[in-house]
């Protein structure tokens, strides 16, 4: 039996892609990359639902609950603005841009949740909060790291980046090397358009 390490999230297109990247460039070079994992720009997207490791079995049924739960949804806009960290600014262990969106983004997520959990995978304790993951600040950052990152994300501003329209929804897979995760589309599920 093959498994593969997947998750469900929300692409994000190109230009916004690059946009980040530009914007949180100083950022970058002023924490370096010891103290943080930066994510690589194609990389950039907001999780719905991390799934783990799943059997391909199971890839059938998944694509089947995620064409159900994204036709319940209609096609929505997104914005993308700010900086902020997880799980506190002075305790940073990820740190992202903001993502603006209607209630239709929760909308999905929530059916989505609870369509996988009823398929048997274990539902999420934290409350939703969509995000772009930018970078994970590394296990053994000390005190004075988590300052030093602290003051950076003050003195720093990370304004309008650009907005885009969402009218799908992807089952990834991803595969963990040392040179960063790659992720593969296995499958995507329009949103509503009408
Ligand atoms: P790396 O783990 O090497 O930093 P990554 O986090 O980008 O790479 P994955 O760990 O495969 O790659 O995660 C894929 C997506 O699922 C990411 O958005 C990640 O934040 C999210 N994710 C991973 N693990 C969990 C988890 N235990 N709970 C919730 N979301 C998770
Ligand atoms: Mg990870």
């Amino acid at each position: 039996m093959t498994t593969l390490r997947s998750f469900i999230a929300v692409e994000i297109p190109p230009v916004i892609q690059q946009a980040i990247q530009h914007e949180i460039e100083p950022l970058r070079g002023a924490l370096g990359p010891g103290l943080v994992r930066w994510v690589a720009c194609q990389n950039l997207h907001v999780t719905l639902k991390f799934l783990g490791d799943i059997s391909s079995e199971t890839l059938g049924m998944l694509a089947n609950m995620l064409t159900l739960e994204a036709g319940r949804v209609q096609s929505f806009p997104i914005r993308v603005s700010g900086l902020g960290s997880f799980p506190t600014p002075k305790r940073a262990r990820v740190l992202w841009v903001g993502l603006h969106a209607p209630a239709e983004l929760s909308t999905l997520q929530r059916g989505i949740e609870s369509a996988a959990a009823k398929l048997g995978y274990a539902a999420e304790a934290r409350p939703f909060s969509p995000h772009l993951t930018i970078g994970r600040v590394r296990q053994q950052a000390t005190a004075s790291d988590q300052q030093s990152i602290w003051k950076t994300f003050e003195r720093s501003h990370i304004g309008d980046l650009g907005n885009a329209e969402i009218s799908a929804v992807h089952l990834y897979k991803s595969e963990l090397s040392r040179g960063g995760a790659v992720y593969t589309k296995l499958f995507s599920a329009p949103l509503k358009t009408s």
